[in-house]
């Protein structure tokens, strides 16, 4: 049976456990926290039940899945993974060193790819002696339903790798999109100023988040306003991938609106907190 490892069992890791362990494979995952580990088996379980419940898949495969996952605490659980897929939290010390320690532990042939939104795939893979073998396999969130997989290639890797990835993407079922390594790829570098705008929009009194939102769902046909879906991302999250763009590209166009921060300051994260550009109950 081929080997993945996923590292984070958060929100992305655990779909990402998902998905793999859907396609046959067998799966550490991976967390530094217990009840990280105790929620991301949860969550993968609650996800097949619906699956069951619509009738995607029976009873006897959504058991078979489970039990292609198992949860671990150390990373050396990585050590017989073809490839592994690192989902941590969005922290480059913590990426820098995790790519460090799963450089060292890893079989030398497998590849390293990470789902980070913002970090750049090639100072990831610098800190590695197989700079060839990392790249970025960027999955979207909710990860068993979401189809693209936007693949990043680093400044050193490998047509190899490159190719490798986009394959192993459409046999897990997904559409990858290549693209090059600069400061929000394409997903964010497009999404994160459009969302900046809708909230400049907010600021000025240009209209009311549910104006806005009506506007860009009814006239352009998106599923999801822009703040509709900032209060999904994370306002925190949103904030923090501006930023990166402010810095990366070294232009005031990707600079974040001013009520963005307040909101981060205030606690106003989205979903998570129960309140951003709207109210969710608790
Ligand atoms: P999350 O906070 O839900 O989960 C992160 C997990 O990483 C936590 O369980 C934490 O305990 C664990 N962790 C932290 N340090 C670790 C370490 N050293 N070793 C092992 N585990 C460690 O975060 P998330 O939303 O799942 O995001 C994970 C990654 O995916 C980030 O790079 C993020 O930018 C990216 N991403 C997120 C989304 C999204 O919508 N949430 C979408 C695309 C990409």
């Amino acid at each position: 049976m081929r080997k993945a490892a996923v590292v984070g069992a958060g929100t992305m890791g655990n779909g990402i456990a998902h998905v793999f362990a859907q396609s046959g494979w067998e799966v550490a995952l991976i967390d530094v926290a217990q009840p990280a580990l105790d929620r991301g088996m949860a969550t993968i379980r609650g996800n097949l039940d619906r699956q069951v419940k619509k009738g995607t898949v029976t009873a006897a495969q959504a058991d078979e899945v489970m039990g292609r996952i198992s949860p671990h605490l150390s990373l050396d659980a990585a050590a017989p993974a073809e490839v592994v897929i690192e989902a941590a939290s969005e922290r480059p010390d913590i990426k820098f060193s995790l790519f460090e320690q799963l450089d060292r532990i890893a079989n030398p042939a497998a590849i390293l790819a990470t789902n980070t939104s913002s970090i750049s795939i090639t100072e990831i893979a610098a800190r590695t002696r197989r700079p060839g073998q990392v790249i970025g396999m960027h999955f979207m969130n909710p990860v068993p339903v979401m189809q693209l997989v936007e693949v990043i290639r680093g400044h050193a890797t490998t047509d190899a790798t490159a190719a490798w990835t986009m394959e192993t993407s459409r046999a897990l079922g997904k559409i990858p999109v290549e693209v090059n390594d600069y400061p929000g790829f394409v997903s964010n570098r497009v999404l994160m100023p459009m969302i900046n705008e809708a909230i400049f929009c907010v600021m000025e009194g240009v209209a009311t988040p549910e104006s806005i939102d009506t506007v860009m769902k009814l006239g352009m046909a998106h599923p999801m306003g822009p703040l509709a879906l900032a209060d999904f991302i994370g306002l925190d999250v949103c904030l923090a991938i501006l930023e990166v763009l402010h810095k990366g590209l070294g232009d005031d166009k990707y600079r974040a609106c001013p009520l963005l921060r307040r909101m981060v300051a205030a606690g106003h994260l989205g979903r998570k907190s129960g309140r951003g550009f709207y109210e969710y109950a608790k």
